[in-house]
């Protein structure tokens, strides 16, 4: 049985001190029916570690290198310094707007694996290409270069999340149908590359407009063991009701 994992993933939004205050409100109605975590902006990491007791916090990205000539980035020596575990890469926003590619993904991805954290390895389809049905085709493709190189037993402790492009923030999610049919396509790719039993284990979530009246209907999907969640992860009232509906 796989643990369904649900993460806020909070971009941009959150000082330290706000992140204090929000993960003191919610640490303490974290259950065991699933892994909760956030994911917060590097400044609010350490202080988030450390108030978080029940939930997992997350890096948003990192870079590959260990260290050199990359203003402005943060190495994975730094992340595992403050005793960070989890972190989000290849989100459609770094891919789209940061120059994040199937490459440096994947390279990100050995990097972290390679260090002892949990990579949570996003992919999605724009709406052009959902448009024109070519949705599978390019899932696989992103799933098959971000994975590349890792072993079975790698890619089976993983968290993947499938993210529409069109569903994110937008308020118009994936139907279930759909989100169920593209993270079976997901496992099918881990299935082709890694074999049964890494595809039995590797946790794949849906994410794009996740809410807390729409949670319960995916996480009933087979393939769907969880969300990666933006707006609504924002504020207490409606994290906590998504904590509560995954009960
Ligand atoms: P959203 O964001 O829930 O606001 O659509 C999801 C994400 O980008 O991870």
């Amino acid at each position: 049985m796989r643990k369904p994992i649900i993460v806020g993933n909070w971009k941009m939004n959150k000082t330290i001190a706000e992140a204090e205050e929000f993960i003191q409100a919610i640490d303490p109605i974290v259950h065991d029916g699933a892994t909760f975590g956030v994911a917060t902006s590097f400044l609010a990491l350490q202080t988030s570690i450390k108030n978080a007791k029940n939930l997992i916090v997350a890096a948003e990205n990192c870079h590959f290198a260990e260290s050199g000539a990359y203003t402005g980035e943060v190495s994975i020596p730094m992340l595992k310094e403050i005793g960070l575990k989890w972190c989000i890469v290849g989100h459609s926003e770094r891919r789209q707007m940061f120059g994040d590619t199937d490459e440096t993904v994947n390279k990100k991805v050995l990097a972290l694996v390679a260090n002892g954290i949990t990579p949570i390895m996003c992919c999605g389809e724009s709406l052009e290409t959902f448009e024109a049905g070519k949705t599978e085709e390019w899932v696989r493709g992103q799933v098959k270069a971000g994975l590349a190189g890792l072993t079975a037993e790698q890619v089976g402790d993983m968290v993947i999340a499938y993210e529409p492009i069109w569903a994110i923030g937008t308020g118009k999610s994936a139907t279930k149908e759909i989100a169920e049919s593209t993270c079976a396509i997901v496992r099918d790719e881990v299935r082709k590359n890694f074999g049964e039993e890494a595809a039995e284990k590797v946790r794949i979530q849906y994410g794009g407009s996740v809410k807390p009246n729409n949670i319960k209907e995916y996480m009933a999907e087979p393939d769907i063991d969880g969300a990666l969640i933006g707006g609504a992860s924002l504020k207490v009232d409606s994290f906590t009701e998504i904590i509560e509906a995954v009960k």
